[in-house]
């Protein structure tokens, strides 16, 4: 069975370790202590193919750059998480983004993988990611609308998806994407 390794990242606060609990126990922890930072281990059969995902739910190690990059390192696939009823955490999409896609074309990643996949050497690889508005459920207080959400995702060229990991709305989706994503890029990464 093939083994993905996946990291939740996103501001504190936005619903990381819930959409993981979610995902992994299938409840919503109301309060999750948010210093803390854990890994799961669930499979999941996704187009009839069995896998084994290896996720870290990130906890703010946002001053420790490069802690943070050997967490980027190590996954195939990334959850970008914003909440809809925050701007500023949708402002901060692009800048993970950006970091995880530095973290992953280092030095070690040499010109025949970058051959392998269809790039120049001169071309970055973009890791598989999976961007996710979460808190939809708090819709009387919403910043961000479905509409800036999806030009976000047009633009950076990363799958979107509106959740809610209170109402269970669109979070096994969001894993199940990125599993598609990730098998698409053949596990180089
Ligand atoms: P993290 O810091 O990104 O891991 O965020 P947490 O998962 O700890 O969630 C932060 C707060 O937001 C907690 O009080 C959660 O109960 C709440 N929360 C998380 N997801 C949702 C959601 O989908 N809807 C609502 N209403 N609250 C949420
Ligand atoms: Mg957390």
């Amino acid at each position: 069975m093939s083994r993905h390794s996946i990291v939740i990242v996103g501001e504190g606060g936005v619903g990381k370790s819930c959409l993981t609990l979610q995902f992994v126990h299938g409840k919503f922890a109301e309060s999750y202590d948010p210093t803390v930072e854990d890994s799961y281990r669930k499979q999941v059969t996704v187009d009839k193919k069995q896998a084994m995902l290896d996720i870290c739910d990130t906890a703010g190690q946002e001053m420790y750059a490069a802690y943070q990059d050997q967490y980027y390192k190590s996954g195939n696939g990334f959850i970008i998480v914003y909440n809809v009823t925050d701007r500023m955490t949708f402002e901060r999409i692009k800048s993970y983004r950006d970091r995880i896609i530095r973290a992953k074309n280092s030095e070690e990643i040499d010109a025949k993988t970058k051959k392998a996949m269809g790039l120049e050497p001169d071309q970055d690889i973009i890791p598989p990611m999976v961007v996710v508005g979460n808190k939809i459920d708090l819709d009387n207080s919403r910043q961000v609308s479905t509409q800036e959400g999806q030009n976000m995702s047009k633009e950076l060229g990363i799958p979107f998806f509106e959740a809610s990991a209170k109402t269970n709305v669109n979070v096994t989706e969001s894993f199940i994407e990125l599993v598609r994503q990730i098998r698409k890029t053949g596990g180089v990464l």
